[in-house]
């Protein structure tokens, strides 16, 4: 994964002088989880470093903002907030009026979706915005708000384990109904082979889990962020299905290339879009075994 420094070297714009006032404000910028206001920003700065202006500061944040280490977001009256792009995925927000708090969230079918509106009016989209405001749900109960900044990289590797787990689950479910319905022994055993890998890698992926739920106990608990609606989940679960309405051999072979192949294109696609993250190397390895069983059935 990239280093700080070399996130913002990647982004630095080609013949621009280095500062080192600019580095200084830049390093304490990707410190900071969540989203952080121009003012507060400047009281954290200059508590660091009186020396600092104001307008060296503002300079430095929209220096931030054109290189694409930050991002500005308006939460609406006015307000606008800043986050920083490093091993954080891009998200939507949802914004509470009470307390003013934000929370993240990304859901691949709203993506599913602007990418179909965008394709289809030939359109080539430099940023898409997705702002719900409303009350969130500890100040509907009357709950007094703690600050919930989610460190999103956690949270997006949890959610991403979760959804290659559950995929890895209802993999391993047709395989094995696969085995034991189908006659010619080549295909059983073609099937069980596959069966025993989702196995292997199921148990990987959950020791991975429990890992990152120790750096983290609280992770667990903390909203989900990723929405997957239809997405890679249903592959596999509407294949078995089919597999005990009654096949023969060779359509539970087509059946079974057509969710892997579903499934690592999904993941595949997904991961490639993503920031730098653990999350992302999540989708992407997932996506890689995904191909591995592929070219097995195939061949
Ligand atoms: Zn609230
Ligand atoms: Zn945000």
């Amino acid at each position: 994964m990239l280093s700080a420094t070399e996130f913002v070297d990647q982004r630095r714009p080609a013949g621009g002088r280095r500062s080192g006032k600019r580095d200084f404000i830049v390093k304490v910028f990707l410190r900071q989880e969540g989203h952080i206001a121009a003012d507060e920003f400047v009281d954290l700065i200059r508590g660091e470093d009186p020396r600092l202006s104001r307008a060296t500061i503002y300079r430095t944040l929209q220096w931030m903002v054109d290189a694409g280490i930050a991002r500005r977001v308006d939460f609406g009256n006015g307000r606008f907030r800043f986050e920083h792009a490093y091993r954080h995925p891009r998200h939507f927000h949802l914004i509470c009026k009470t307390c003013s708090q934000s929370f993240e969230f990304l859901s691949s079918d709203i993506e599913a979706l602007i990418e179909e509106v965008v394709a289809a009016r030939g359109f080539a989209p430099t940023q898409s915005v997705i702002q719900i405001y409303g009350t969130c749900s500890d100040c509907r109960e009357g709950r007094p708000a703690p600050p919930a900044e989610m460190p999103t990289d956690a949270v997006f590797a949890r959610d991403a384990l979760r959804i290659a787990i559950a995929t890895e689950r209802s993999g391993l479910e047709f395989y094995t109904k696969a085995a034991a319905i189908t006659r010619d022994p080549r295909g059983r055993s073609v099937f069980q082979k596959l069966s025993g890998e989702e196995k292997e890698h199921l148990s990987t992926l959950e020791a991975r889990y429990r890992k990152l739920l120790k750096r983290d106990p609280q992770l667990e608990s903390r909203p989900t962020f990723l929405f997957f609606k239809g997405a890679a989940n249903g592959l596999f679960s509407e294949g078995a299905e089919r597999l005990t309405r009654g096949v023969n051999d060779q359509q539970a072979y087509l059946i079974g290339i057509r969710c892997e192949r579903g499934s690592h294109r999904f993941f595949k696609r997904y991961g490639e879009r993503f920031e730098d993250s653990e999350g992302k190397r999540i989708f992407l390895e997932f996506a890689e075994e995904e191909r591995e069983h592929l070219e097995l059935l195939i061949r």
